[in-house]
């Protein structure tokens, strides 16, 4: 049965790469598969602890931009990661089925470390593994997320893999596999954890930095410029899209007008994804304008869609109780699925039940 796991961590609040590339996406799910949606503050901790007072905020900021951006708690689980304790012990498991060569591979830890290496938490060296225990705690076989997330999607498929070749003959005896939906000689008749399909795909799988057409935007990007959070105002909006980063050329009748125009192409794109056109259609509407033009059309669309969410977001945070009861019947609705799947985990792995 298909089932969707996803997650965003409390590292601040939502801007709209986050909104376009992935929680908007979600949306839809709801009504077609089972859908959990975790604010991940596991994960939130991996580049240094933050203040207890801003983890706490962010996770209830967080919170309230899914519901507010249409994840609706009857119909998926929504909830914080600390609160089922199956993730860290099954991301323990991982990382002694995961290699330290996979690791140190991953882009974005090598991004997040930055020339330091030596020096970042073991954490964010092994925050794939944790991923993969997010994901797998629940058997989830889709995983919608951004661009940035493919390579840890990849090793999440990895590390499924090598639990289900390592252990292929005790999940059979054990009777805790089902058959592999894809049987191959290299790979066992039944299989313990899925291999999870990444969802990546959309207009906006990578919205750019505003101020740096090359990097992603990020919440963890110091310049908050770089980003449009989704509890701007109008006014900020319009301030960070005039100063955007763009070239000096009118905007490009065509697509392929784009190329090797990053800052141009991220605009056109951000418009396109919040208007649901393409690319091309936003062009054949803006070619040949210059950005002075283009620029107030694309603040009216943001602040047009962003708005209603803002509203609703602060009227939910006003009301942190109702924020916190959604996340304490998700933790125990995810705790339900999860429970299940770790004893099965430690029967494979052989620990002695005593209890
Ligand atoms: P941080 O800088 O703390 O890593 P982030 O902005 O990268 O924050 P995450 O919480 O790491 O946000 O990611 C949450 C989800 O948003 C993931 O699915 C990720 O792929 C997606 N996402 C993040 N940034 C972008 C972006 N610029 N464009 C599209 N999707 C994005
Ligand atoms: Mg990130």
């Amino acid at each position: 049965k298909p089932r969707v796991f996803s997650g965003v961590q409390p590292t601040g609040n939502l801007h709209l790469g986050n909104y376009l590339g992935a929680v908007s996406r979600w949306v839809p799910l709801q009504d077609q598969m089972e859908t959990i949606f975790c604010v991940v503050d596991l994960h939130a901790i991996t580049a240094g602890f933050p203040d207890r007072g801003e983890l706490q905020k962010a996770t209830r900021e967080v919170t309230a931009a899914y519901i507010a951006a249409g994840i609706d708690p009857k119909k998926s689980i929504i909830f914080n990661q600390s609160q089922v304790r199956e993730h860290a012990e099954l991301a323990w498991i991982f990382n002694c089925v995961a290699r330290i060569g996979w690791m140190n591979r991953m882009t974005q830890f090598k991004d997040k470390a930055g020339k330091n290496r030596e020096n970042a938490s073991l954490g964010l060296l092994a925050y794939p593994s944790l991923m993969a225990a997010d994901i797998l705690a629940y058997k989830a076989t889709h995983v919608p997320v951004g661009d940035d997330q493919k390579q840890h999607l990849e090793l999440t498929r990895d590390i499924a893999q090598k639990f289900n070749n390592d252990f292929a003959d005790r999940i059979k005896d054990l009777g805790v596999g089902v058959p592999n939906p894809e049987p191959s000689p290299e790979t066992p008749e039944e299989l313990f954890f899925p291999i999870t399909e990444p969802m990546i795909a959309g207009p906006a799988t990578r919205i750019m930095s505003l101020r740096d057409g090359t990097k992603k935007m990020s919440k963890s990007d110091p310049s908050d410029l770089s980003r449009i959070n989704l509890t701007d105002d109008a006014d900020s909006i319009s301030k960070k899209i005039r100063k955007a980063k763009t070239d000096p050329e009118a905007l490009p009748g065509e697509v392929d007008g784009l190329k090797d125009r990053p800052e141009a192409e991220n605009l056109v794109g951000i418009y396109a994804a919040l208007s649901g056109k393409t690319k091309a259609e936003v062009l054949t509407e803006f070619g040949g304008q210059q950005f002075s033009a283009f620029k107030p059309a694309l603040v009216d669309l943001a602040v047009e869609v962003l708005a209603p969410m803002t509203n609703e977001m602060r009227r939910l945070l006003a009301e942190p109780a109702e924020i916190d009861a959604v996340l304490k019947s998700g933790a125990e609705a995810a705790s339900a699925i999860a429970e299940p799947v770790l004893k099965d985990v430690r029967k494979i792995i052989g620990f002695l039940d005593v209890r």
